[in-house]
């Protein structure tokens, strides 16, 4: 019967310590947050592991621009982008975006869809017919993996940031497409992908790159356009999906490539040929979204990022220097994700536990996440932390050490 099969396998979980749940948050996106855990209890919590780097959910001319799209626009889009929900806001958004990418890509054009999974379950898929291979970054996010399981394609892996392996997989392919997939900034690691090297080795075997940039977007490269900026990469073989859900603080995705390649995709892409456009007022509030990004608010945010990120780093690393028996380490990470590597998985429990009780909000991340015995704390930063509330979680941090 199935509900005991399935509460068997609820059961297993649990036994494991592994089941998830939702919180309730009963405020809006920000640093101090009220929350409703699964006691029923609401607190009040400083959060460190929202992806909003830049603090634009709750920038006031977002919010502005949300109630003017919904003013003009109403509700729902109503329909698939290639039947009727396909508004003038969804277009000005696509190019805008067409007109950021183009010192990077040629020729650039974007399409939109309504979130980073969709994206690249789209670009993977469609791309990944039966004539190409994909060779898969071993730590790229869930939702690519899912899209090389959906894909025709041949699929092969090549070590977390192994430039030699892939070159080696590259030059063993006779694949007359050759894809190569990887992850710009790595969610759990927080470390940037070796993006000129994987330029180089997709030029040097005629191989196309496609990058999910997920967490570089609004916080790398000088005006926010991400890691193809961070890096002043150029070339017709990128093909760049973007989320707008997390720096761009709103919510949707967009790939960004040579026309061609997003042609095609409009007429391949199922999830994009069958599936609802996104409401258009978010839309409407992406385009101030985007203009804070690459304006003076952006630029001021990012310097405030880099100050936090800076502020946290030297604090762990004297924290460590005094507790010399503890086998924490703090990744090497450049970007807003700075994980704390515990070890054991009650470990991690206990000290997600203990900051919490302590009002802070950092999440514990256990495998299959994250490989065995590297159990962490995620720890990500917002520009609109302020210094005091890295400094709580450092003492905090220091009372459990
Ligand atoms: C969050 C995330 C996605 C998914 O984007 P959504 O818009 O949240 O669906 C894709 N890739 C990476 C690396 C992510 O971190």
């Amino acid at each position: 019967m199935l509900l005991d099969h399935l509460q068997a396998k609820l059961d297993a979980i649990r036994a494991q310590d592994l089941t998830r749940f939702t919180r309730i948050a009963e405020t809006g996106t920000a640093p101090h947050q009220t929350v409703r855990g699964a006691d029923g209890v609401a607190r009040e919590l400083t959060m460190f592991c929202s992806n909003d780097y830049l603090g634009l959910a709750a920038h006031p001319a977002v919010t502005a621009a949300l109630v003017e799209g919904a003013q003009v626009y109403g509700g729902g889009s109503g329909a698939s982008p290639l039947v009727s929900g396909h508004s003038r806001a969804h277009h000005e958004v696509e190019a805008l975006l067409g007109r950021w990418f183009e010192p990077h890509i040629p020729e650039a054009k974007a399409i939109g869809f309504c979130t980073g999974y969709m994206a690249n379950l789209a670009v993977v898929t469609a791309l990944g017919d039966a004539d190409a291979e994909i060779i898969s970054e071993a730590l790229n996010h869930a939702s690519l993996i899912d899209g090389t399981r959906l894909a025709k394609a041949r699929v092969s892996r090549y070590a977390h940031c192994d430039v030699e392996d892939l070159r080696a997989q590259l030059g063993a392919s006779s694949a007359r497409i050759k894809l190569i997939v990887t992850d710009a900034v790595f969610s759990m690691d927080g470390d940037i992908a070796p993006l000129p090297a994987l330029l180089q080795a997709a030029e040097d075997f005629d191989a196309w790159l496609i990058v999910d940039d997920a967490h570089g977007l609004g916080v790398l490269g000088e005006t926010g356009v991400g890691t193809l900026e961070h890096f002043r990469l150029r070339s017709e073989r990128l093909i760049l999906v973007g989320t707008l859900g997390k720096a761009a603080g709103l919510a949707g995705a967009f790939v960004v490539a040579h026309r061609t390649v997003t042609d095609y995709l409009l007429q391949a892409a199922r999830n994009y040929i069958f599936s609802t456009a996104s409401p258009p007022a978010v839309e409407h509030a992406l385009l101030t979204s985007l203009d804070l990004i690459r304006g003076e608010v952006g630029a001021q945010r990012r310097a405030a990022l880099r100050a936090l990120q800076a502020r946290l780093r030297a604090g762990i690393g004297a924290l460590l220097e005094r507790h010399p028996t503890l086998t924490w380490t703090l990744a090497d990470s450049q970007t807003p994700i700075q994980p704390l590597i515990v070890g054991g998985n009650a470990e991690v429990m206990a000290l997600a536990a203990a900051l919490e009780r302590e009002g802070l909000r950092v999440p514990g991340i256990r495998p299959p996440t994250v490989p065995k015995g590297e159990a962490r704390l995620r720890i990500t930063l917002c520009a609109t932390h302020s210094e005091a509330d890295v400094d709580r979680l450092l003492a905090a941090l220091e009372a459990c050490a």
